[in-house]
């Protein structure tokens, strides 16, 4: 060690002192993600409610932490939870195992499974960190209905899959006809009254939830 070597060293801690500290209070203050951060998983749904996993497992196996399971099912005419031939009736993730590296959203055939910016995931229960579909369930936006229910968005799967992303869904045109009705009639009708329309009245079923990526 040189003569002056300790003098150097204070030197760095005595600059240091001078700095901007760096420190996040958090959880106090939260910071705000990256917009493509990897985050807590979301499994999307359709615009008419049915979801968009098809059971297929390749999330699963593109997983290599092995955080994924899942068992799909058959959907019948009677009890429908997604458009296709097969839904995921079981999913989890551990969150013990996951490491948020995003293989499984880049696997995904049908974009079910995406990612979202919360990274909020810590627990003092090994069992909460186990998210079950339900808790991974996108909620239902505006205008969807809670499965199982039929295909809202055409009977076949080609008139479902293939419509126009833009077009207005078949409860938006419905609801349009009834608004052209009244306004031949020149009535206000009961909508009317205070003039204003509860979209409400123009859905087949509501939940809480925000826009969703498709
Ligand atoms: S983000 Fe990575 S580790 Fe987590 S479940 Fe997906 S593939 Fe597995
Ligand atoms: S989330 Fe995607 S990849 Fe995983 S089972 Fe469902 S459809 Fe298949």
């Amino acid at each position: 060690m040189g003569l002056f070597d300790p003098y150097k060293g204070f030197g760095v801690t005595f600059s240091t002192m001078f700095k901007k500290p760096t420190t996040e209070q958090y959880p106090e203050q939260k910071k705000e993600t990256a917009p493509r951060f990897h985050g807590r998983h979301q499994l999307n749904r359709h615009p008419d409610g049915l979801e968009k996993c098809v059971g297929c497992e390749l999330c699963a196996w593109a997983c290599p932490a092995d955080a994924i399971y899942v068992e799909g099912a058959d959907n019948t005419e009677a009890e429908r939870y997604s458009p296709g031939e097969r839904y995921g009736s079981v999913y989890q993730i551990n969150y013990l195992r996951c490491i948020l590296c995003g293989l499984c959203i880049e696997a995904c055939p049908t974009r079910a499974l995406t990612m979202s910016n919360d990274y909020e995931l810590a627990d003092d229960s090994r069992r909460d960190l186990i998210f079950t579909k339900e808790q991974l369930l996108a909620p239902l936006s505006e205008g969807m209905e809670a499965p199982p229910h039929p295909m809202r968005l055409g009977g076949s799967e080609t008139d479902y899959y293939t419509r126009d992303p833009d077009a207005p869904l078949p409860w938006q045109m419905a609801s349009a006809g009834e608004d052209g009705e009244d306004g031949e009639d020149g009535e206000d009708g009961e909508d009317g009254e205070d003039g204003e329309h509860s979209r409400a009245d123009e859905v087949p079923a509501h939940g809480a939830g925000s826009e969703l990526p498709r």
